[in-house]
């Protein structure tokens, strides 16, 4: 499974925004963007003129990003998102939504999506009862995600009931600590997506 592997904190610096790619660390003194808000490779800040196309792949690659997902592979939920019906930049965001790794990390199991893709992939979380360590899984209104019983003694699950009340939980899911479960209630209006992407950016830049 290809996944980015070079530093994040690039990340944010390259977009020009906190993207909150490191738990805890994105709110804390060593978050780098907060050191150093330069493009990475760069001294200082150059001033130039961005073309449309310019805006259009810096929101593409933001987007991307945020939810950690490989240019292929976003190209394909692009499509997907464009046989839907409605708005094709709002089915996008509610696809990469839905994805378990980010649902689990909305659930507040984990602080980051980093985090929660992890724990996912080592295999603690079940859906409806079936063991699932796939980040990209979509998953579906009615869905029960819980932490699999064998995994609920581990340390990071003691911490997570922590994560998980104190977390600002969307309406669209909702969750029970004391079991380490959650159910998708719904799928995400626009509003209850971030409100810092401009999907209509990214429509074009896959339309041009
Ligand atoms: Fe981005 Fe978090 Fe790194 Fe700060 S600490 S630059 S918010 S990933």
């Amino acid at each position: 499974m290809a996944r980015y592997t070079d530093p994040v904190c690039r990340i944010c610096r390259r977009e020009g925004l906190k993207l909150f790619l490191k738990g805890s660390r994105c709110f804390s003194k060593k978050c780098a963007f907060e050191r150093r808000s330069t493009p990475p490779g760069m001294n200082t800040q150059r001033r130039r003129k961005v073309s449309e196309y310019g805006i259009q792949l810096r929101e593409k690659q933001k987007v991307r990003r945020s939810y950690s997902v490989l240019e292929k592979q976003f190209r394909n939920y692009f499509e997907k998102a464009d046989q839907r019906t409605g708005m094709t930049g709002e089915n996008l965001l509610r696809l990469l939504e839905m994805r378990l790794d980010n649902v689990v990390f909305r659930m507040g199991f984990a602080r980051s999506r980093a985090e929660a893709r992890q724990l996912v992939t080592h295999g603690h979380f079940s859906v409806n009862g079936r063991p699932t360590n796939i980040p990209s899984f979509s998953a579906k209104v009615g869905d029960r995600i819980e932490v699999r019983e064998s995994r609920r003694g581990r340390l990071i699950f003691q911490v997570a009931v922590e994560t998980m009340k104190a977390a600002q939980i969307p309406a669209w899911v909702s969750v029970d600590p004391s079991k380490l479960s959650g159910s998708v209630l719904a799928e995400p209006l626009r509003e209850q997506m971030p409100l810092e992407f401009n999907e209509q950016l990214v429509v074009e830049y896959y339309s041009r």
